[in-house]
């Protein structure tokens, strides 16, 4: 097939390289000088798309995404297929797909969890929104760049699922790490509150599987210092848009909207930029109620 890849930062980079990897023809686009393993480089990303059976686009939010839209859906044939994998706004998910649909463009989108890890192994999970035609389409690359992909609803629904998902992961991450800072203060040993909680009523994926203290648990970020692994700074985007969504929607979101403003802060004002969102563990541990 032949694919346009536009996007070939952290994430598109190794996704590209694996398309090609499995044989297919793919042209990529970068506003950023790259080099991609198998990937011939078009001078503009309406050049990467002219043409092509299926574009990807893997791009860092909605304004971008859509401005990108401006530019290939039009050189874009009709019946083809586009597969947004970026993670951005719903409503701008909804905006471009509806503007795939007046030009007979079929549209997913696609977003994806996993992190840059995954994307190299080939393993990310697609939380997809689109119609029936369209997710059949895109499926066989899903099992290129991944190992699962769940067909979510119509347009947006692919957006909707991620920013769930990770409105529970950042306020469950919070959870844990105050539970644990609390336990600190309370005399309780780390190993045995991991050992309790892990297989009580307050195991989650963060306490399990993420563990934020260091030397307990399975391996994880803690671990390495708190380097990423899943930086607090895409944490809050993710947070962010979880709020912007429940502003549109008019839903009450009350965890999710105290876990953004942590976050901000840890980002914005305190040391989280650039570690890991586990990294809230020592900045709980290092506070009093005050
Ligand atoms: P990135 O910043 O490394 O890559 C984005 C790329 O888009 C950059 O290389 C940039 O030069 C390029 N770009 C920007 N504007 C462009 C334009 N107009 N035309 C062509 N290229 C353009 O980001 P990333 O880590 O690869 O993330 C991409 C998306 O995936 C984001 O929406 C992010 O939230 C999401 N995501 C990231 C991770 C992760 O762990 N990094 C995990 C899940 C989802």
């Amino acid at each position: 097939m032949k694919i346009g890849f536009i996007g070939l930062g952290n994430m598109g980079n190794p996704m590209a390289a694996n398309l090609a990897k499995a044989g297919h023809e793919v042209t990529g686009f970068d506003m950023a000088d790259v080099d991609v393993a198998g990937v011939t480089i078009a001078g503009s990303g309406a050049d990467a798309a002219e043409g092509a059976d299926i574009v990807i686009t893997m791009l860092p939010n909605g304004q971008i995404l859509r401005a990108v839209a401006n530019e290939i859906i039009p050189v874009m044939q009709s019946g083809s297929v586009w597969i947004d994998c970026s993670t951005v706004d719903v409503d701008s998910a909804h905006a471009v797909a509806d503007q795939a649909k007046d030009a007979g463009v079929l549209s997913v989108d696609a977003p994806v969890s996993g992190g840059i890890g995954g994307a190299a192994a080939g393993t990310l999970t697609f939380m997809a929104g689109g119609s029936d035609d369209a997710f059949v389409k895109a499926e066989p690359l899903f099992d290129i760049m991944g190992q699962k992909a769940v067909h979510c609803g119509e347009s947006g629904a692919g957006q909707a699922a991620k920013i769930c998902n990770n409105m529970i992961l950042g306020v469950t991450m919070i959870a844990t790490c105050e539970a644990f800072a609390l336990a600190d203060k309370l005399g309780l040993d780390r190993q045995k509150m991991f050992d309790v909680v892990s297989t009580s009523s307050g195991y989650s994926w963060t306490m399990n599987a993420y563990c934020p203290a260091p030397g307990v648990g399975p391996t994880s970020p803690a671990d390495n210092e708190y380097q990423p692994g899943f930086a607090a700074e895409l944490m809050l985007k993710d947070l962010r848009l979880s709020q912007q969504a429940a502003e549109s929607a008019d839903a009450d979101t009350p965890m999710g909207q105290v876990a953004t403003a942590l976050y901000q802060k840890f980002v914005e004002a305190e040391d989280g930029l650039g570690m890991d969102f586990s990294a809230m563990l020592p900045r709980f541990e290092k506070r009093g109620r005050g």
